[in-house]
């Protein structure tokens, strides 16, 4: 497995490999089974798997949770062995980001500004910027990408028709705790206390249909909740538990 920290040496590597298929996994670490499922079905449908590791500033607005967001190198690389991944990238943010270059960034201007985008504010340009230079690094033939962060994998399904990009999305079930908790690196920050309250979150937007009477039920529970919208046939959600923000969604 290589470990690689340099664009160009990325590049070199994906030239080696111009003729195979490669499967890409964009994460911010701190890996998971969540992310272990992709890199599993990466792995199963590609010649080689790329996985990135970077904490993308430019998707955090705020500074707290930027600093705070977990690390666990070691943990993820022996993961990313374990899963077979033929290749690590791992760049520092100047890599990603030369201060020639950072003025300039992808924006949608209507899904990414409601749900996460409305109290987020550049949370996804952040997001899509950062996918959209992956892509034109690796050229993958699939990236994936979890149901988890719905709205995102449905702003990156979006930018790759907008601008025709010659990659498959490729969505993967959310991957849960027995008792209903979406995996998260962010679960880590919970406390003993929070972490017994957390599975609320999945139980009662999925047993309680009606919309006021959910967000009702999970305020009295604990939560400070920041939307719970039913768009088309999915029901969003974002809530606080303390210092923590977890999200979710379910088929309506
Ligand atoms: P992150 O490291 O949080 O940026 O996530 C990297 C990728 O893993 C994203 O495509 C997420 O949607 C996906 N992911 C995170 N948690 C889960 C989960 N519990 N189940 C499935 N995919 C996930």
């Amino acid at each position: 497995m290589k470990i690689l920290e340099k664009r160009a040496a990325l590049r070199e590597w994906r030239l080696a490999h111009s003729k195979e298929s490669i499967g890409f996994v964009p994460t911010m670490g701190a890996l998971h089974a969540g992310h272990r499922s992709l890199l599993e079905r990466a792995r199963k449908e590609n010649d080689r798997v790329a996985l990135s590791i970077f904490v993308n500033p430019t998707q955090f607005n705020s500074a707290d949770d930027f600093t705070n967001y977990p690390h666990a190198w070691e943990q993820d690389l022996a993961m990313a062995a374990d899963c077979g991944v033929d290749a690590v990238f791992a760049p520092e943010a100047i890599e990603m980001y030369s201060d020639a270059t950072s003025a300039y960034r992808i924006t949608e201007s209507e899904f990414s500004k409601r749900l996460c985008g409305a109290f987020r504010p550049g949370h996804f340009d952040g997001v899509l910027t950062v996918v959209m230079k992956f892509f034109q690094i690796i050229h993958p033939t699939r990236a994936y990408f979890g149901e988890k962060d719905r709205q995102q994998l449905e702003l990156v399904r979006g930018m790759s028709r907008a601008f025709f990009l010659d990659v498959d999305i490729v969505s993967c079930p959310t991957v849960r705790e027995p008792d209903g908790l979406a995996l998260s690196s962010r679960n880590l920050r919970l406390s003993a206390q929070e972490r017994a309250v957390a599975p609320e979150l999945h139980r009662v937007i999925t047993q309680v249909k009606n919309r006021d009477e959910a967000w009702l039920k999970l305020e009295s529970s604990g939560f400070r909740v920041e939307y719970l919208e039913d768009i088309d046939d999915i029901r969003y959600v974002a809530a606080w538990l303390g210092k923590v923000r977890l999200i979710d969604n379910v088929p309506r």
